[in-house]
């Protein structure tokens, strides 16, 4: 993007639940911190470390993400704006999170991270937590094959950020409904 083109604007309810979606190293969390104060984000790598004290450890899963929707639960129920902090690839983990904000009755906001794999693999290269090289490969694949298809599961708003974006994307809090849809406005 060129240095005077205006950064994108996603439009959210202040009740939103915005779900971040992407493989590792695409930026989700740089994104949800730039974006949202610090208890709007429900992680679930941190989720992973406060039940079992390492954001890595895969033998925590299931507890840590049974912490992840109840405290999204708990955040969508008295209408705070949460941002789930996860990787989201998986059908039933999007459909449980749909499931929590209906149950709420609050509207989804779904953001893309869409950056090419060489990205990703540079700033997990670069950062004190790395994700193994076939790991990020293959979510990087299950992300792409699977790209097209997720608007059509139904959220309010849809945003696609790529690596044009510069990490420049800013969430705008929106009080009338956004549209249904799309990419986000100029
Ligand atoms: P994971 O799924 O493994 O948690 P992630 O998608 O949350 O990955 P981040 O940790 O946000 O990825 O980003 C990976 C690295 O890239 C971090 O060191 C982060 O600071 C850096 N980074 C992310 N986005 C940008 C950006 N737009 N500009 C510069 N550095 C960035
Ligand atoms: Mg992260």
């Amino acid at each position: 993007m060129p240095p005077s083109a205006p950064a994108p604007r996603i439009a959210v309810p202040p009740d939103a639940l915005v779900i971040l979606c992407g493989p590792s190293g695409s930026g989700k969390s740089f994104f949800a911190r730039r974006n949202a104060r610090s208890t709007a984000i429900v992680s679930s790598d941190r989720c992973r470390a406060l039940v079992g004290d390492d954001a890595t450890d895969q033998r925590f899963s299931g507890r840590a993400f049974d912490l992840f929707h109840r405290i999204i639960a708990h955040r969508l129920a008295v209408g705070r704006l949460t941002v789930a902090d996860s990787t989201a690839l998986s059908p039933d983990a999007r459909r449980e999170l749909r499931r929590l904000a209906r149950r709420a009755g609050r509207p989804t906001v779904l953001i893309l991270f869409d950056l090419p794999l060489t990205l990703c693999r540079r700033r997990n290269a670069a950062r004190r937590r790395r994700v193994p090289e076939a790991v990020l490969r293959a979510q990087h694949e299950r992300f792409r094959a699977q790209r097209d298809r997720l608007p059509a599961e139904g959220y309010a708003v849809v945003a696609r950020l790529t690596a044009r974006d510069g990490g420049l994307a800013r969430l705008r809090i929106v009080r009338s409904a956004p549209p249904s849809e799309g990419a986000p406005p100029a």
